[in-house]
């Protein structure tokens, strides 16, 4: 249980904007944050007190980041297993490999998760053609084609719902390790924002509710509409899945529910903080962010409660060239990521609005 105290050094492999808000909040707790990213230019090394612009697999930058810094985190699912060893021989690293290992690898994930007692879709992991075909005859149609890593806002998917889809999905899938996944028919997507610190003591926020466009993250509104019941059912699987993970740190749960039968189904699980608890920034009082780097240093976890109804809207692109709208809003607080080029479907900054509770 090794604590670390303000004025220590936090590593952050990735410096995308999770990177810069963990650096941010960091320096808000007298952390210094070391960035280690390829990308130069990157978000996070605005704001950060060192940094190193080098490949995941040199060895040497890698070590000497390690060294220089009393404890590592990540803000990125797909650190590569050798990269997470190296830093995690050298110093601490939290969250530990276990849980980067379980969440990269869809399979492994929904073995974990059912072993857990947590429900997901059913599901069959496929790599053939003839793998695939037996997969269909245990799921059925429709159904979800997706590969086994490397999956992010819906790429290296196929919805499967007539038999000419099944001919599509190894062109999709690109003949790597896949599982098909039944198709849930829920009504709503929520995620659940846990922590979990280096001493086990566990917090979960206030389940978000979240709407996707394009498989990207649009809006996240808290409080979810759900029942009172699934509220709180969503949160202790949360908190199981963390404690099965022995999981150091703040972690994303998607979910999908089913309001007749309020019935939560676990879609995935990210082992980092979130897009979908960006809404803590302004509608709570430590933020995911904070709680990430209070929960890898130990220190005692904040308060998850939510100030009242909070909207979170991802600005993509050139959603971010005329913030003046929401600048003039009393209500919206504008987060703005440094990033110069304004690409199609880029998270560029997001804005929260929050109504607060009077009381
Ligand atoms: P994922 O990459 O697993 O987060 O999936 C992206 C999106 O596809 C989810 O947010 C859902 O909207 C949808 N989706 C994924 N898996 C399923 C499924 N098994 N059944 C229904 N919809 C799904």
């Amino acid at each position: 249980m090794t604590r670390i105290n303000p004025g220590g050094t936090i590593g952050i492999l990735g410096g995308g904007q999770l990177g810069r808000m963990l650096a941010l909040a960091a320096a808000k707790l007298g952390y210094r944050c070391h960035v280690f990213c390829p990308e130069e230019n990157s978000p996070a090394f605005q704001v950060a007190d060192k940094t190193t612009v080098a490949a995941y697999d040199n060895e040497d930058a890698l070590l000497a980041f390690a060294k220089s810094v009393d404890v590592a985190t990540y803000e990125f699912e797909n650190v590569p297993s050798n990269t997470a060893a190296l830093v995690a021989a050298n110093t601490l690293l939290r969250p530990g490999a276990f849980a980067l290992s379980v969440a990269q690898d869809r399979l492994t994930e929904k073995d974990f998760l059912n072993k857990a007692g947590v429900q997901t879709a059913p599901y069959q992991a496929f790599h053939t053609a003839e793998e695939l075909e037996a997969a269909f005859k245990k799921i059925g149609r429709p159904s979800v084609a997706k590969t086994r890593r490397f999956g992010y806002d819906g790429k290296g998917q196929k919805l499967v719902k007539t038999p000419k889809d099944i001919e599509e999905v190894l062109d999709v899938t690109k003949n790597t390790p896949a599982i098909l996944e039944g198709f849930v028919q829920f009504d709503r997507e929520i995620s659940v924002i846990v922590a979990r610190s280096a001493s086990g003591d566990v917090a979960a926020y206030p389940v978000g509710e979240n709407v996707h466009t394009n498989h990207i993250l649009d809006t996240t509104v808290v409080p979810a509409t759900v029942s009172d019941r699934v509220e709180a059912k969503a949160k202790v699987m949360a908190t199981k899945i963390a404690n099965g993970l022995e999981y150091v740190g703040v972690m994303g749960v998607e979910m999908f529910v089913n309001d007749a039968s309020n019935e939560i189904i676990v879609n995935e699980i990210a082992p980092r903080v979130h897009n979908s608890g960006h809404w803590t920034m302004d509608g709570t009082g430590c933020c995911q962010f904070e709680q990430h780097i209070r929960a890898i240093c130990d220190l005692p976890l904040g308060s998850t409660t939510a100030f009242g109804k909070v909207k979170m809207k991802n600005l993509l692109g050139e959603d971010i060239l005329d913030l003046d709208p929401y600048f003039q809003d009393a209500t919206a607080s504008v987060h703005h990521y440094g990033k110069t080029e304004p690409r199609v479907g880029r998270k560029m900054g997001h804005v929260n609005w929050l109504e607060r509770e009077e009381g």
